[in-house]
């Protein structure tokens, strides 16, 4: 009933060269029973969107504002990231959070933008270590939940990541139990107030994934997949990834 979903966040990394990474996953892929989400930088989507062809892999933003259009030098809309071939954005990513100070409000703001344009927002959350080891994750994750999805978001239109922050690019995951723990409480919150609905969100977990833990974190309830950073850029990497969803 959700279909499991693997995501490639390149971040602030890659070139036109990059796109041959694209290239060897479709064929590692062919008829991919999961779907397989790249965001890469904004410069690429045009070209990774146009590449893929037929191809059933979809390609995201990283980011997008939150108004539709109009005097924001250097920020971009979701309706341009769907002009350009996006069917999907990530809002709200701990970088972002961080780099940019965004607030919970900001990134509901750009969840509706991603609605609005038709595209589907994957709203990133997770917390800090300070926040795990002051025993508030449940507290933060629950906050961050209620108030960086908008009104109207639904399985379809939202999926959400969970990403604490500590996990980002350390190599360090949490254990099962905690990644358990975070995902059946998202489900019962989401479930809570959106209804019937709630079991159709896409619940990812992000956080140093790679070849040799995703099959462990696939096996646990209410993971749906993953959001890869690093371990996305080579398709080497990211293919087993896929395999193991
Ligand atoms: P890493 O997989 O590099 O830890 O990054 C995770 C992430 O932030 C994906 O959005």
């Amino acid at each position: 009933m959700r279909r499991r979903l693997a995501a490639g966040n390149w971040k602030m990394n890659g070139t036109a060269a990059s796109l041959s990474e694209m290239d060897a996953l479709i064929e590692a892929h062919l008829s991919p029973s999961v779907e397989i989400l790249l965001c890469p930088p904004a410069t690429l989507i045009a070209a990774m969107a146009s590449r893929k062809g037929q191809h059933p892999l979809a390609v995201g933003g990283q980011d997008c504002h939150a108004a539709a259009s109009g005097a924001h030098t250097g920020d971009l809309s979701a309706q341009q990231f769907k002009d350009a071939g996006a069917t999907f954005v990530l809002v709200g990513h701990s970088e972002r959070r961080t780099d940019h100070r965004e607030t919970d409000d900001v990134v509901a703001g750009k969840a509706r933008a991603a609605h609005a344009a038709g595209l589907v927002a994957v709203i990133c959350l997770g917390e800090t270590l300070a926040e795990r080891e002051a025993g508030q994750t449940l507290d933060v994750v629950g906050r961050q939940l209620d108030n960086s999805v908008p009104d109207g978001a639904t399985g379809l239109n939202t999926v959400v990541a969970y990403e604490p922050v500590w996990a980002i690019g350390t190599g360090l995951t949490p254990t099962s139990e905690q990644i358990g723990e975070v995902h059946e409480f998202m489900r019962s919150r989401l479930s809570a107030r959106f209804g019937a609905d709630g079991a159709y969100f896409r619940l990812l977990y992000g956080g140093s994934v790679k070849p040799s833990n995703a099959t462990e974190i696939f096996a646990i309830p209410d993971v749906d997949g993953a959001l890869v950073g690093g371990a996305s850029l080579k398709a080497a990497d990211f293919s087993p990834i896929v395999t193991a969803l």
